[in-house]
């Protein structure tokens, strides 16, 4: 695997800022803190945000935020619209021991678990970690000549609270969340709609060595992760070293985890095709054996009549005309089981650059 001087990316997702401001909530009488205090939210533009637990994070626009601020009492928009407190040891939660789920009281996003909470005495609900990193906002907080860091629901903007460096292990930090800012989920009770996942579908890909096929798939809007592996061969739990030897028949492959309310099989199957030269036979570019072979592994029937269309349609194109479309498409019960690979292919191009040799678009 060499470097490779330019390699175009499939999809740029251009981030901009956004600018959400919460004055227009603010109460005429507020005396909260901060309250005519602006908070910047970033946002990309170009595609939904996914947490890793497959919330869809994308800031909610100015609009949403509005309307759905209309069902919060005066009290519950003192603090999650203009950055109030609550007074302490007079919330709901600080003392609730059930399990379960604190979910956004404005947009629904889960935001801490029971698991996760603790006994502090400072008389608001304190948490040593979210649910997911991805789901809180951290925000600078320098109201009242204090030096805070600040809390707010990711997806909606809503004041939650402060964190603070003296929560207890295996974090050694504390999330002082107002009551007001969160409703409980008891455990086995069913969430409402907004805070669940997205529903999400998988898909397999081989085109080549795994590095860039991941970091170009990982792109495109609506995927929520891609991960290295491998796939198509005949033992189990292969490692790196007898895949590159090519004794275990497995490719390298890659695991699309995908949103298909976002972006459809067969967009990640016109990515897939420009992504790499599907006329090479157990070969991509200057890496050679049949692990860098062009595969499509179906999850179901569905993927692998999609596959086939998609490849009948690209065989009619101008661009192939007298070559051969090499690329395997394999049904989900002749692929068998996607092995992840070991740690430091994960992500690699991202965190080494470009050093995959993949094709320009
Ligand atoms: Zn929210």
């Amino acid at each position: 695997m060499r470097m490779l001087g330019l390699a175009l990316l499939v999809v740029v997702a251009l981030g901009v800022s956004v600018g959400i401001t919460f004055r227009a909530f603010s109460q005429p009488q507020a005396a909260s803190p901060g309250g005519s205090v602006q908070v910047k939210v970033t946002a990309k533009a170009a595609g939904p945000v996914y947490s890793k637990s497959a919330y869809d994070v994308t800031p909610l626009p100015q609009a949403k935020i509005e309307e759905l601020a209309k069902k919060l009492t005066p009290a519950e928009a003192e603090v999650i619209l203009a950055r109030g407190t609550e007074r302490a040891f007079c919330g709901n939660l600080t003392d609730n021991k059930m399990e379960g789920v604190y979910v956004c009281r404005l947009c629904g996003l889960p935001l801490f678990e029971s698991g996760a909470k603790f006994h502090s005495g400072t008389g608001w609900p304190s948490f040593f970690r979210p649910v997911d990193e991805a789901h809180v906002r951290n925000v600078e907080d320098n109201s009242y000549g204090m030096e805070r860091t600040e809390n707010l629901c990711a997806r909606c903007g809503a004041h939650l609270g402060h964190v603070f460096e003296d929560g207890p292990k295996p974090t050694g930090l504390r999330f002082c969340v107002n009551s007001v800012s969160l409703v409980f989920v008891e455990k086995g009770k069913e969430l409402p709609a907004e805070s669940r996942p997205v529903k999400t579908e998988r898909a397999y890909f081989a085109g080549g060595c795994f590095w860039g096929v991941e970091d170009r798939l990982q792109q495109v809007p609506g995927v929520i992760g891609a991960i290295s592996g491998y796939m198509g061969g005949s033992s189990k739990s292969p490692t790196y070293k007898e895949v590159c030897e090519g004794d275990t028949g497995h490719a390298e492959a890659v695991e699309v985890v995908f949103d298909p309310a976002r972006v459809s099989y067969t967009d990640l199957l016109a990515v897939f095709f420009r992504i790499h030269d599907p006329t090479q036979l157990n070969r991509q570019g200057p890496d050679f054996g049949t692990q860098y072979r062009s595969a499509v592994f179906a999850a179901d029937e569905a993927q692998l009549t999609q596959a086939k269309e998609y490849v009948e349609k690209l065989r009619g194109l101008p661009k192939y005309t007298g070559k051969k479309v090499v690329t395997q498409l394999v049904s989900a019960k002749d692929a068998g089981v996607f092995y992840p690979a070991e740690a430091y292919h994960q992500d690699y191009h991202l965190k080494h650059g470009g050093s995959c040799p993949l094709p320009p678009e």
